[in-house]
């Protein structure tokens, strides 16, 4: 194990994600040794586009990648809904200096990369955690309170610990729960990302905007410091299954957006192809723990993105586990056992939010008016009120 920890066998951790990597770095900057565990080749991200609100902020400053995660990003001045029929503006939340003060940081729109990236070089930069690739872990067992784990290769490692972060599909939840599949929540989100150069000038706001239609949303914003837009069009088919071509032409997109106005119309004409994503998810469960071995991320508590709050989470639980290690002294059953206690109502309360957006962002008929007219007339500060739980960063030290 790494000189100067204070576990003797590192935890070891399943799944070099947001999750994953946030783990590590907050058990380490508590003083414990990690292995991170990757089945790829190398750490990376699948996707582009991800919102990264005030709670994960606060998480990723805690772990002192704040300024690296945000080189980047764009730190948002609004978020605004329009009403994807009318083209009336539904919701308008200034993340200005009020927003700042409320929540402690700003709102940031980021490529996943540079989130990913910021947390991938402080483990690197840290003797505490070690990182390995191809490492797909195959099984587990758990022996006097101590985990010894299974690679694909055949090899076999031994922790003091064991955190599945290895995502919806967690092998690590299989064994622990044996609860099935992620179920499909009967949504698809066709993806895209454009060039600068494509997207009208007058489109182009330092804001994500949400197109909430009949059945379908549609966001865009820039990343990548506005070099491009990432574009994210979701519709609800009630598709259980996934296409086996995950490629989709802008027609077919389009002829899911018929009852929008132009300027989302306009929007989703630019891309010449998407990539289609079946949605999935679970319902929250309450408990996740067995012993020395426990889930953090989407293998605890997949939900759809529509809070754009998965990775928020992921962040949150390292945050949580590692003050409960330190509380603990290292004793990982209890300190799992305390994590799991204090994340499980939070991280299902989001869960169950995020898929109550399905009403917001889909709303049609009289639904959608009721919409239009439940959001009419709050302040800002209705609106800071409403979101303080979710974007008040809880504090978890324990001491
Ligand atoms: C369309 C979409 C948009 C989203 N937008 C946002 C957003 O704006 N903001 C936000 O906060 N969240 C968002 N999310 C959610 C967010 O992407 C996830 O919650 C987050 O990435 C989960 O991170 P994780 O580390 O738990 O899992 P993952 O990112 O899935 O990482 C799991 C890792 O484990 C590895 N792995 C799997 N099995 C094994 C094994 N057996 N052995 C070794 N390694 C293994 C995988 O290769 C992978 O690298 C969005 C999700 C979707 C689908």
């Amino acid at each position: 194990m790494t000189s100067g920890s204070r576990n003797k066998r590192p935890v070891l951790i399943v799944g070099g994600g947001i999750g994953g990597l946030s783990c590590a770095l907050a058990l380490a900057r508590g003083g414990f040794g990690s292995l991170v565990l990757e089945q790829s080749r190398q750490f990376g991200e699948i996707g582009v586009g991800l919102h990264v609100a005030p709670n994960a902020l606060n998480v990723l400053r805690a772990l002192g990648v704040e300024a690296a995660a945000k080189r980047h990003a764009l730190l948002i001045e609004r978020i605004v809904l329009k009403d994807a029929v009318s083209g009336d503006t539904v919701l308008d939340i200034d993340c200005g200096n009020d927003f700042v003060a409320r929540f402690g940081n700003h709102y940031a729109v980021a490529h996943r990369a540079d989130v990913h990236g910021a947390l991938l070089e402080a483990c690197r930069a840290d003797a505490k955690v070690q990182l390995r690739t191809e490492a797909r872990v195959v099984g587990f067992d758990i022996v006097d309170n101590a985990v010894t784990v299974r690679l694909a290769s055949g090899e076999v490692l031994n922790g003091s610990a064991l955190v599945g972060a290895d995502g919806i599909d967690s092998s690590v939840r299989k064994v622990l729960l044996d609860d099935g599949d992620a179920v499909p929540c009967g949504a698809v989100i066709y993806r895209a990302v454009i060039p600068k150069a494509d997207m009208p000038k007058d489109l182009q706001h330092p804001y994500p905007i949400v197109w909430a239609g009949p059945g379908t949303h549609l966001i865009y914003y820039p990343i990548r410091d506005w070099s491009q837009f990432n574009v994210g069009a979701t519709v609800v088919t009630g598709e259980q299954r996934p296409q086996q071509d995950e490629h989709a032409s802008a027609a077919e997109v389009l002829s899911h957006f018929r009852l929008n106005c132009e300027t989302p119309l306009h929007v989703l004409g630019i891309p010449k192809q998407f990539r289609r994503w079946l949605i999935r998810h679970r319902e929250p469960v309450g408990d996740w723990t067995r012993g020395p071995v426990t889930l953090l991320g989407d293998a605890a508590h997949p939900m759809v993105q529509y809070a754009a709050q998965g990775a928020a989470q992921a962040l949150e639980d390292s945050l949580c586990l590692a003050a409960a290690a330190d509380h603990t002294g290292g004793d990982f059953p209890a300190a799992f056992q305390k994590y799991q206690q204090i994340r499980i109502v939070r991280s299902a309360r989001v869960q169950i939010s995020s898929s109550m957006l399905d009403l917001v962002l889909h709303a049609a008929g009289v639904r959608r008016l009721v919409r239009n007219s439940v959001f009419a007339g709050r302040t800002q500060n209705d609106h800071y009120e409403r979101l303080a739980w979710l974007y008040e960063t809880p504090k978890y030290s324990f001491s």
